[in-house]
């Protein structure tokens, strides 16, 4: 029988997702061959990496010695390489954008873990890949609970969109005042990188996931409703027009969505993930979210149904805002404000190409740095 071994390219392999989705191939090594890595400078790990799995192509910006069989690529190359079927992207930040356009182009599977791809340019992603026949899987997995909810339905009506509110859930703003880097750091129910832990503290991130709903799922923005959910077991939920509504529900572990995502439509057994036993949850909450305390949510929403390049121009602002709270510049309610004002600064393009997002993502970068030089 002819092999049907999944080439897998994950690109930004040394982050946390690129390494919870090798475990996925290592656990199930006789559905993967792992043919193309990419990471930035995490090189000690990187190179374990390259010896563990000895994928052909390789790509990282610091200086990393190769295994026989594996040669240099760039991110482009690997992700629109004969030899690659799927293409995790977990890179963090705008770095992913031409190298997901460059899967879309050729066809491949794409898994998306990184926000920006989709919030920066859910149009030009979702056009190219429609025209290409290409694939666009889920991981994050808000998305990937709605993805799953709407296996074999029609009817969609909304989608329900579920927030853990983050480690500052109900706390007063007196007390966000003051809040520190490390404070903001501990997630109360996941283990992720430190600016999407931030931008879960802030909710940012629900208002990015809604917008890459509204893309992956063609819905308007009015049906994406988002409700605190403190326990992060029901991931998110899809109501369809009879008013019946569908949940996911499961441990809060990222190998599940990833697994989902790269043996689509399979389900296999992985005794590593836990399973949820109800007794011992007792409770699930759910509750309206008070925008007035998230100001970060209510500007990514703002942004979302703005369209054009604001989303981008939001999405650069909050880097370099979380930037300066991660370097002590400016405090954790600084963040909101340094957004806002990058926005309100921006002239907006509709229908923006890939070159509009890069140059209106250079220019909030810069203005939003100004911003906080000036007025933090
Ligand atoms: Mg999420």
């Amino acid at each position: 029988m002819e092999s049907r071994l999944i080439k897998l390219a994950v690109l930004g392999s040394t982050g946390s997702i690129g390494r919870q989705s090798l475990d996925i191939a290592r656990k199930f090594s006789s559905e993967f061959k792992v043919t193309g890595l990419a990471c930035g400078n995490n090189v000690k790990a990187f190179e374990a990496q390259l010896r563990e799995f000895k994928p052909r192509l390789a790509c990282s910006d610091g200086k990393i010695s190769l295994p026989a069989g594996t040669r240099r690529a760039s991110m482009e190359e690997i992700a629109s390489h004969p030899d690659v079927d799927t293409v995790v992207i977990s890179t963090t930040g705008k770095a992913g954008l031409a190298p997901a356009l460059a899967a879309l182009k050729a066809g491949k599977t794409l898994a998306i873990a990184n926000k920006e791809i989709l919030v920066m340019a859910g149009e030009l992603i979702t056009q190219m890949a429609a025209r290409h026949g290409a694939t666009i899987v889920p991981i994050d997995s808000e998305h990937s609970a709605i993805w799953q909810c709407l296996q074999g339905e029609t009817g969609l009506h909304r989608l329900i969109l579920t927030a853990s509110g983050g480690p500052f859930y109900k706390k007063p703003r007196s007390y966000l005042k003051g809040v520190t880097v490390e404070q903001a750091l501990k997630h109360p129910t996941w283990h992720m990188g430190k600016k999407v832990t931030i931008d879960s503290a802030t909710l940012f991130n629900k208002g990015l996931e809604a917008i890459e709903a509204h893309w992956l799922f063609d819905i308007p923005y009015e049906k994406i409703e988002i409700i605190i959910h403190r326990q992060s077991i029901v991931h998110s939920m899809v109501e369809f027009v009879d008013g019946s509504i569908k949940a996911q529900l499961s441990t809060p572990d990222m190998h599940l969505p990833i697994q989902y995502a790269l043996l689509y439509p399979r389900r296999l057994p992985n005794e590593n993930i836990a399973r949820l036993h109800f007794p011992d949850i007792k409770k699930l909450t759910f509750e309206a979210v008070k925008y007035s305390d998230f100001p970060c949510l209510k500007l990514a929403l703002e942004a979302a149904s703005d369209g054009g390049t604001c989303p981008a121009v939001l999405c650069a602002a909050d880097e370099i805002a979380i930037e300066q709270f991660l370097k002590k510049a400016i405090t954790f309610l600084d963040i909101s404000k340094i957004i806002d004002k990058t926005l309100s600064k921006h002239k907006r393009l509709s229908k923006p190409s890939l070159d509009d997002i890069l140059q209106a993502d250079k220019w909030a970068r810069d203005a939003a740095l100004k911003v906080a030089k000036d007025n933090y």
